[in-house]
């Protein structure tokens, strides 16, 4: 896995129906019907998507809340897993370095732009040899791995599991799949949407970066793809 800076990204759950689901909570507000009438109904396609749109860009989100999905995420950095877990309603199972103790080298991630230059990623190869070579060396010595691990790098390999409900996918996606995010957790939430699109492709005008739904960049450099407002 060294050297392979993709992040490896599985959809491991999602419930079955999850457009009727959320089409469901909508209507529920605004029918004098039961739920479980409104579930069993055969409105098609088109009339559940454009009541779910005007209902959740008016910023009723609640009705996206119902559906909860995880994701089973491997070979991204610390830094990454790091940026990741500041998502507050995102759940978390990580692979933990103090239980699992790192047998030879650690798998790590090499940033792109270290990975292109030949001359830097030989530098950085040799530091995660020795970083490595020093935390084997502490283990031998019978320093517990929840000590080493204090020498393990930003870039040392992780996996988790993650899962959430859609609106917060849908936060988050909008909020990493900015250009102003780092490629990293981009790459990781780009692919996240992507395998959760594979199924559900009616989601796919809401996994987008924010600039995409507000209309305008608010960000205070645009990388140019919408117009700042005002502009
Ligand atoms: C491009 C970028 C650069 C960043 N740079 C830095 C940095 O330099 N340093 C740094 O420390 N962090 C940085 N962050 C992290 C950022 O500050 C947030 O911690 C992170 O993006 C989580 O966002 P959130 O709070 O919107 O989302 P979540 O934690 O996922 O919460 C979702 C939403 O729930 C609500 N919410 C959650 N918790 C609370 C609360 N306690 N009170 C009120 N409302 C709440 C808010 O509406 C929030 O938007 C950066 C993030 C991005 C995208």
């Amino acid at each position: 896995m060294e050297g392979n800076n993709k992040p490896v990204v599985n959809l491991i759950s999602r419930p079955e129906h999850m457009l009727k689901t959320v089409y469901t909570a909508c209507r529920t507000c605004y029918s004098a019907d039961y739920p479980i009438n409104i579930y069993n109904s055969t409105d098609d396609e088109e009339k559940m998507l454009k009541l779910i749109e005007r209902v959740v860009s008016s910023g009723h989100y609640s009705t996206i809340e119902h559906i909860q999905i995880s994701f089973a995420i491997s070979n991204v950095s610390r830094a990454c897993t790091h940026q990741l877990v500041r998502h507050r309603h995102m759940s978390f199972s990580q692979k933990s370095q103090r239980y699992v103790k790192e047998k030879g080298q650690f798998d790590y991630i090499i940033p792109p732009t270290i990975d292109k230059n030949p001359d830097m990623k030989k530098k950085f190869e040799k530091f995660m040899e020795q970083i490595s070579n020093q935390y084997q060396e502490f283990v031998e010595a019978g320093i517990p791995a929840e000590d080493a691990r204090f020498v393990l790098p930003n870039a040392a390999a992780s996996s988790m599991v993650v899962s959430m409900n859609l609106r917060e996918l849908i936060h988050v996606a909008n909020l990493r799949l900015c250009s102003r995010a780092q490629y990293e957790i981009r790459t990781l939430v780009k692919m996240m949407c992507e395998e959760l699109a594979k199924v559900e492709p009616w989601l796919k005008p809401y996994l987008v970066p924010k600039c995409e739904r507000l209309g305008f960049c608010d960000e205070d450099k645009s990388c140019g793809r919408m117009p700042k407002l005002g502009e």
